[in-house]
C-alpha cells in the first residue's frame, strides 16, 4: 500500500516506522520534524497525491482542519484519510463530511498507548468512520497497535477517546485525594494500595499506574513522576471532554470540576512537565482550602 504519513512528531515518526518496517511504502511531511528513514514529500498535498491511504497525527483540530483543506483535494477517489490525533468531536465529523463529499473514505483513529505503545506497535485504536473505510485501514492499525475498536460512524473514536480520558482524570484525582487523606489520617501507603486496589475503589489508576512511589507496579511515581502521560496532555482531553459536553448538552460535573483542577496545576503550579499522576504530591503539600 501507499501511504501518506502527516504530522512525525511523538507518535507519528514511530507509527510510520513500524509501517515501513512492515514493507510499505510511506511518504511523509511534517512543517518541522524530519525522522530517519521517511521519505519527506515538499508539502502535505505532494505526500497525499497517489496514496490509497492517509494517515494525520497531528496536535489538534484547527490544524487537522487546515491539513485536510490542503490534502482532501490532492487525493486520488476512494482512498481513505485516517486522523489519528486526538482532536474535537466537531473537527472530526467535519472533516470526514469534507472527505466523504470529495469521494473520499474517512476515519477518526485517536490511540491510547502513548510514545510506548506507538514505538512497540501496542497501541489501541478507537475509530468511527464507515465500514468499508475501516475494513481499508484495519491492515495497518494491525500493524501500529495491537487492538482497533470500530466504534461507530463518524466522530464515534474521538467520543470514545475523550469520555475513557475524562474517566481517566476524575479518577486519578480521586485517587491521588485519598492517598493524601489516608496519609494525614496516618494510614501506611502500602497498606492503602492493599485495600483499595482489591476492594470497590480500586480503579486503572490505582491498580496499574499507582501515584504513590514504592506502591504497586512500576509506574511514573517510581521516576520522580517523569512522564508517562504528560499532565497538559491529560488537560488537553479534558477540556475536550468539556467542549464535547457542551456541544451535546451533557451534564459532566466530575469532568469539569477534573479540568478546572489540571489546569490549575499546569498553568498555576509546578504541573507542567510531570506525569498527571504527580496530583499526589501536590495534594501532599496542601491543607484544607
Ligand atoms: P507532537 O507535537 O510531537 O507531533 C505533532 C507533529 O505535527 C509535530 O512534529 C509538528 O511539527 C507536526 N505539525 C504541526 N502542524 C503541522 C502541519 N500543518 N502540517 C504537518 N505537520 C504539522 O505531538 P504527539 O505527541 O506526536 O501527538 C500527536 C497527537 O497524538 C496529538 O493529537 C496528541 O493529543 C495525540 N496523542 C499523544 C499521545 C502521547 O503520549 N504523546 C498519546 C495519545 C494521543
Amino acid at each position: 500500500m501507499y501511504i501518506a504519513f502527516i504530522g512525525l512528531g511523538n507518535m507519528g515518526a514511530p507509527m510510520a516506522a513500524n509501517l515501513i518496517k512492515a514493507g510499505h511504502s510511506v511518504t511523509g511531511f511534517d512543517t518541522q520534524a524530519t525522522p530517519a528513514g521517511v521519505t519527506m514529500a515538499a508539502s502535505a498535498a505532494e505526500a497525499a497525491t497517489g496514496a490509497d491511504v492517509v494517515i494525520t497525527m497531528l496536535p489538534n483540530g484547527a490544524i487537522l482542519r487546515a491539513v485536510a483543506d490542503q490534502i482532501i483535494p490532492a487525493m486520488k477517489s476512494g482512498a481513505v484519510l485516517c486522523d489519528c490525533s486526538t482532536v474535537d468531536v466537531d473537527s472530526a465529523k467535519a472533516v470526514a463530511a469534507q472527505a466523504e463529499a470529495a469521494g473520499l473514505g474517512a476515519l477518526d483513529a485517536p490511540v491510547s498507548g502513548g510514545t510506548g505503545g506507538a514505538t512497540n506497535g501496542t497501541l489501541t485504536f478507537m475509530v468511527g468512520g464507515s465500514d468499508a473505510a475501516f475494513a481499508t485501514v484495519q491492515p495497518l492499525f494491525d500493524i501500529m497497535g495491537q487492538k482497533a475498536v470500530h466504534c461507530g460512524a463518524a466522530g464515534a473514536g474521538q467520543s470514545a477517546k475523550i469520555c475513557n480520558n475524562m474517566i481517566l482524570g476524575v479518577t486519578m484525582i480521586a485517587t491521588c485525594e485519598a492517598f493524601a487523606l489516608a496519609d494525614k489520617l496516618g494510614l501506611d501507603r502500602q497498606k492503602m494500595f492493599d485495600v483499595v486496589s482489591t476492594s470497590s475503589g480500586y480503579s486503572w489508576s490505582m491498580n496499574a499506574y499507582c501515584p504513590a512511589p514504592g506502591v504497586g507496579p512500576q509506574s511514573p511515581a517510581d521516576n520522580g513522576y517523569k512522564p508517562g502521560f504528560a499532565a497538559e496532555l491529560m488537560l488537553k482531553d479534558l477540556r475536550l471532554s468539556q467542549q464535547a459536553a457542551e456541544s451535546a448538552d451533557a451534564d459532566t460535573p466530575m469532568g469539569q470540576l477534573a479540568a478546572a483542577l489540571y489546569q490549575q496545576f499546569v498553568e498555576a503550579e509546578d504541573g507542567k512537565g510531570t506525569d498527571f499522576s504527580a496530583m499526589l504530591p501536590r495534594f501532599e503539600k496542601r491543607g484544607r482550602a
